[in-house]
């Protein structure tokens, strides 16, 4: 079952050229597009399926500093002013609110990590707050139980994914920019070396700048071009209920589950980074990359089954450019949830919280979240002269969204970067990056 998602109109036509095209059209490609479009460039959007349909409509929603990768921070800080500065400009609702997000332990190790994170965030001046456990218990107490500590950080948030990615869409198409659903790129043009055009479906884009922000599509769509870039996928599953969620904390993370309150008032069910790893052709070509970040995260991670194969989003094959692509043929990737972790996920929201007992279950889906090696990004101009890779986002693309596009789009007209984008290039990845596994 697909995940709730708003609608974006498409443009009546596809352009003949534009000053930039964006492939993909989830949170990353948005907000990619709108900064460009706003800076006076011409930009066209182009999306395979519908605007927001993989996993930036499927995800929880956070929009978090708490524990992200010192490598990362800089983008999830800028991003919290930038949900906010998104709507006041455009009138747009993606949902934001800076509930704070509420971490709850009884594990000493774990509590450890999180006070050793504190000081990553005393660096960076990041709010947040170590919790003992008299006041865990307190912000806790929906649980009824008494808790060791916690972590509560009162400047990050939530945003909608049901309505986000479409309203940046809209936005863009507001300011003049063209949207194009249901229309798979299918490859890139070069003339003398340099990006000079984009094959659709529908046709050709003139066009000397790409932004390849594909998710879950972006290595074999990279590796059409020559271009190498490590990718796995995991599948994460989501069960949605119907609750008044009376004294349920907005976005709470246990060991066992985590809960959050969704903008059409329900909450949403997850086993915290638990996933199945579906074999494909993809995931054999890269799984020496993956190693190190495997063996830091086995316990979390099982093998899945044949979804992987049948989506086709990790072939291995070279699709030519005259006919219908894997992409054609997959317009939204779709994946089934366990239902065995949805159980599990189930029983231990209603365990941590007993006022969850009578709620109605109203959904349940899957999502593939794409990871890079070492857990980071992958974002800036790579392998041709024109080309922009924005992909790999691990778990964390939607909150970190509106920074991530604001920094492809900084690469991309030549304007000073929000952050040094010198750590998240994907060239680390072939050259460094191996074992650097993202801490938190
Ligand atoms: C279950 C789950 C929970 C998560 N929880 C969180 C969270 O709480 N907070 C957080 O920050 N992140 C979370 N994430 C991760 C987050 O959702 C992603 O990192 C983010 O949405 C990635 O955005 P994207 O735009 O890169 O990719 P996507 O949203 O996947 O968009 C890529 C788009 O590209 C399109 N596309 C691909 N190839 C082509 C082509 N050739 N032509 C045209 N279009 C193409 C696809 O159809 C798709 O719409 C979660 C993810 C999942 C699955």
């Amino acid at each position: 079952m697909p995940a709730p998602l708003a609608k974006v109109d498409s443009s009546p036509q596809l352009p003949t050229s534009a000053d930039v095209v964006v492939i993909g059209g989830g949170i990353i490609g948005s907000f990619a597009a709108y900064y460009l479009q706003k800076r006076g460039l011409q930009v066209a959007l182009i999306e395979k399926g519908l605007v927001g349909a993989e996993q930036s409509s499927r995800n929880w929603g956070w929009c978090r500093q708490q524990n992200r990768d010192a490598r990362e921070l800089p983008l999830a800080t800028k991003s919290l002013e930038l949900w906010e500065r998104f709507t006041a400009d455009t009138g747009e609702q993606t949902g934001f609110r800076r509930c704070g997000l509420l971490y709850l332990s009884n594990d000493e190790s774990e509590l450890a990590r999180w006070a050793r994170w504190r000081e990553v965030a005393r660096s960076a001046g990041v709010t947040t707050h170590v919790l003992s456990a008299a006041e865990a218990s307190e912000r806790g107490r929906a649980t009824g139980r008494s808790w060791r500590g916690g972590v509560y950080s009162p400047t990050d948030g939530t945003a909608d994914p049901a309505l986000a990615a479409p309203a940046v869409a809209r936005a863009l198409l507001q300011i003049g920019g063209t949207v194009h659903q249901q229309c798979a790129a299918r490859g890139i043009e070069t003339t003398a070396g340099r990006v000079s055009g984009v094959i659709t479906e529908r046709g050709s884009i003139r066009t000397r700048s790409v932004i390849l922000a594909a998710g879950a599509w972006a290595s074999s769509f990279c590796r059409q071009l020559g271009i190498r870039f490590p990718q796995a996928t995991l599948r994460q599953s989501l069960l949605a209920v119907a609750s008044n969620g009376a004294g349920v904390p907005d976005a709470l993370v246990s060991a066992g589950v985590s809960i959050t309150r969704r903008g059409d008032r329900r909450y949403v069910f997850a086993l915290s980074g638990r996933g199945r790893i579906d074999p494909t052709p993809q995931l054999l070509r890269f799984s020496g990359s993956f190693l190190p970040m495997f063996a830091r995260r086995w316990r979390n991670l099982a093998l899945g089954g044949l979804e992987g194969l049948r989506s086709g989003h990790e072939g291995l094959s070279r699709w030519p450019l005259d006919r219908p692509t894997p992409m054609e043929r997959m317009r939204i990737l779709d994946p089934s949830p366990d239902q065995a972790l949805l159980r599990l996920a189930h029983r231990r929201a209603v365990k941590l919280i007993p006022a969850l007992q009578d709620c109605v279950i109203t959904g349940a889906w899957g999502g593939y979240v794409d990871t890079t090696p070492d857990g980071v990004p992958a974002i800036g101009e790579c392998g041709i002269p024109g080309f922009v890779l924005a992909a790999g986002f691990s778990g964390h693309g939607f909150g970190i969204g509106p920074g991530a596009g604001h920094l492809v789009a900084d690469i991309v007209s030549g304007d000073a970067p929000i952050m040094d984008p010198h750590s998240v290039h994907p060239d680390r990845l072939i050259k460094s990056a191996w074992g650097k596994v993202a801490d938190f």
